[in-house]
């Protein structure tokens, strides 16, 4: 059975990743598509996560549920990272298994590679040493969600496998002001600056580290492309090899925003990883590339983040 025949259940739709997971099903003719909010479905209770698969059946699985934040979140609230994630991921790979599902696809991250990686870091990086300390917890379940579809694999042959995408953005992102990643954080904290007639906008860390960015859209075309190859790797990158040091980045998001003040780098906020490229190489040998260059991104993000504004009356 065809990837877009088969009955596709995208855990997480309602996060940007699920979003953008469905948009191109749906524009590539899938019709099958299977959902459920955390209202019906708390993918932390095995229980309910059983019950859920034996209901539904469906053929293939996306894992794109996660619970997901920036450098601060991850700082902040390890604890609910590293349980809600584990927990998600083991329901799920296992209800899968269990309720006969053909194919799975688990999203990961970046930051399951150790803090000093070869750059670019390849799929062989793993494990190879410690990780960063502001995402282990994250970076820790994600490890493990990898290795379990990784053993399924292996011990009972089924075809789960999983992908790892670099920083993303695109519509459908949480701009929330302090737990965001750093583009909608920026997008969010430029554009409060510039309606406010600030002189200044600060920029955490010390505008050094350097970020490569995917569009999410990208990343949807890149899953799908995975799931139709017949033998795909147990896991592997997704990066753009677009990179810039938050300064720059910073400098561009200002552009795109409009706002005609100063920037300003707060060196008491963490900087994270110094680093983080991906090799893509072997995505890209097998057929995928990426499409949407960064300043045309950040310029549909901001008109994402403008209409997700409540419209003043
Ligand atoms: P990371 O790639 O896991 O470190 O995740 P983030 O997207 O949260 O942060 C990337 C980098 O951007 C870090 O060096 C942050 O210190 C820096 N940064 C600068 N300003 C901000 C901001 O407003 N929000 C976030 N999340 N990061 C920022």
């Amino acid at each position: 059975m065809s990837l877009l025949d088969s009955r596709i259940y995208v855990a997480g739709h309602r996060g940007m990743v699920g979003g953008a997971l469905v948009r191109s099903i749906r524009e590539r003719g899938g019709r099958d598509i299977l959902t459920a909010t955390h209202a019906e479905l708390d993918l932390c209770r095995q229980g309910q996560v059983e019950s859920w698969f034996s209901e539904h059946q469906p053929d293939t699985v996306i894992l794109a549920a996660a619970k997901v934040g920036g450098i601060h979140a991850n700082n902040t609230y390890p604890a609910e990272f590293i349980y809600d994630n584990l927990m998600m991921s083991a329901n799920v790979i296992h209800a899968a298994y269990t309720s006969g599902v053909k194919r799975l696809l688990f999203l990961g991250s970046s930051c399951i590679y150790p803090r000093l990686a070869p750059q670019p870091m390849p799929e062989d990086s793993l494990l190879t040493g410690p990780l960063e300390t502001t995402n282990e917890a994250y970076a820790l379940a994600k490890i493990a969600g990898l290795k379990l579809c990784q053993h399924y694999r292996h011990q009972y042959g089924v075809m789960f496998h999983s992908a790892m995408p670099t920083n993303l953005y695109g519509p459908g992102d949480n701009y929330h002001p302090e737990n965001s990643h750093v583009i909608p954080g920026l997008l969010r904290r430029f554009h409060d600056a510039k309606l406010a007639g600030l002189e200044a906008v600060t920029v955490w860390g010390t505008g050094t580290p350097l970020r490569e960015f995917l569009h999410v859209d990208d990343l949807a075309e890149a899953c799908l492309h995975l799931l139709e190859l017949e033998t795909p790797p147990d896991w592997v990158n997704v990066g753009s090899g677009q990179e810039c040091s938050i300064g720059e980045l910073a400098q561009t998001v200002k552009e795109v925003v409009g706002f005609e003040g100063a920037l300003k780098f707060d060196p008491t906020q963490p900087d994270g990883t110094p680093r983080k490229l991906l090799d893509s190489h072997l995505i890209q040998s097998l057929g995928w590339k990426p499409r949407v260059s960064l300043k045309e991104g950040l310029q549909a993000a901001y008109a994402d983040f403008q209409s997700s504004l409540p419209r003043s009356v």
